[in-house]
């Protein structure tokens, strides 16, 4: 295939994989078309256990090693952009523009393998799954195939961006992301005699109010994070007071020193509130990924490379959200791009849409990531 062969045949990928999003671990036919698309330009898939999702190899077989990931999973939301090739799956949309990723990484494996003979190393190519649920990265981590990579790259949709910009830079781009409930036990009594009970709903409304003072008091005012308490129930009925409440919420920030110490501060609000009143509280912590963490010199190389390429580069902003990008980063020195898809929505709204003229220029773009990388090693 020549480079126009391989942009009309990820353009045509694109509208396929945009109208059969599939949710986080369910990517049976997205795998399924990635592994025949690879297959037919005789791309290598390797042989590793997991059920949706694949990495595919192209170059020497030998180091240096370089890895280039995107994700491929789509979200339960009801499209409503509108366009000719949406969803054809009620209740699921590629909301965050994974479609637009696996196309372009695709792409790069085609230009890849198409100068097979002329690359210095071996790129790993990987779809991953379940970028949306928890553990995706995880599990490509433990099949053992990027135990030689040295360096790893990432993409990502930006609707901030027109086609032909990339946000770019050093450090995180994405936060840590945890989870916690907390169940605050009191006594249950009639709402006429709470001097006979201890009340679980002052105990949560009291703790909802004081968890706000983590960011504000206890955290460096140039640190971004973010503590948002977004469920809350208890009780059933308007005379009885309950036995128990119970809250959960998510903790976002940048550094690994603020993550350990809003961790430790809402235990002990949690737990000081609920023994002021009486009560006591049970706290459950889920950890997510962690910040991003773009390294120095391979971000320079990165924004090198863009400018060669003549794509316009601008700082990334800082965002809170999450990306299990960051667990490779953890073991891999790499950068995380966000790539301008055009203005839209944002990213899981249900009109979120990218241009896919900026695939041709994505696909090229990580391609020659791997390319450079290997004259760097
Ligand atoms: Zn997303
Ligand atoms: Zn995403």
């Amino acid at each position: 295939m020549n480079e126009q062969d391989i942009f009309q045949k990820i353009t045509d990928e694109f509208y396929w994989f945009h109208r059969h999003p599939e949710l986080s671990y369910e990517e049976v036919e997205t795998t399924k078309r990635l592994r025949e698309d690879l297959a037919a330009a005789g791309i290598e898939v390797l042989d590793l256990p997991l059920k949706t999702g694949l990495v595919a190899k192209v170059g020497t077989g030998e180091a240096p090693f370089i890895a280039l990931r995107c994700d491929i999973d789509g979200l339960p939301i009801q499209e409503e952009s509108g366009l000719a090739y949406a969803s054809e799956h009620a209740g699921r949309m590629h909301a965050c523009g994974h479609d637009f990723h696996i196309s372009a990484v695709l792409g790069s494996a085609y230009l890849l393998k198409a100068k097979e003979r002329e690359l210095r190393g071996t790129v790993y190519l990987i779809f991953q799954p379940a970028e949306e649920a928890p553990g995706g990265a995880c599990k490509v981590m433990e099949t053992g195939v990027l135990k030689d990579v040295q360096a790893i790259f990432g993409l990502h949709t930006s609707p901030l961006y027109d086609v032909g910009t990339l946000g770019i830079r050093s450090g995180a781009v994405t936060a840590s992301v945890d989870k916690f409930t907390v169940t605050f036990h009191g006594k249950g009594t009639h709402a006429a005699h709470p001097e006979r009970g201890i009340d679980p709903i002052v105990m949560a409304a009291s703790f909802v109010t004081a968890a706000q003072s983590i960011v504000s008091r206890n955290i460096d005012p140039a640190h971004p994070g973010l503590v948002s308490i977004t469920h809350i129930e208890s009780g059933n009925t308007w005379n009885v007071i309950p036995e128990s409440s119970w809250l959960e919420g998510t903790v976002r920030c940048l550094t690994a020193e603020d993550r350990k110490l809003i961790k430790k501060r809402i235990y002990e609000l949690a737990e000081g509130q609920a023994a002021s009143f009486g009560g006591h509280a049970e706290l459950t912590w889920y950890a997510g990924p962690p910040a991003t963490d773009n390294t120095p010199d391979w971000t320079d190389f990165a924004i090198e490379v863009a400018k060669e390429a003549e794509l316009d580069v601008v700082p990334a902003p800082v965002n809170l959200a999450g990306e299990d990008f960051a667990y490779y980063q953890e073991e891999i020195p790499g950068v995380f791009v966000l790539v301008g898809t055009g203005k839209s929505p944002a990213n899981h709204n249900p009109k979120f849409h990218v241009d896919p003229a900026a695939l041709g220029p994505a696909a090229r773009y990580m391609a020659r990531l791997a390319v450079e990388a290997f004259a760097r090693l």
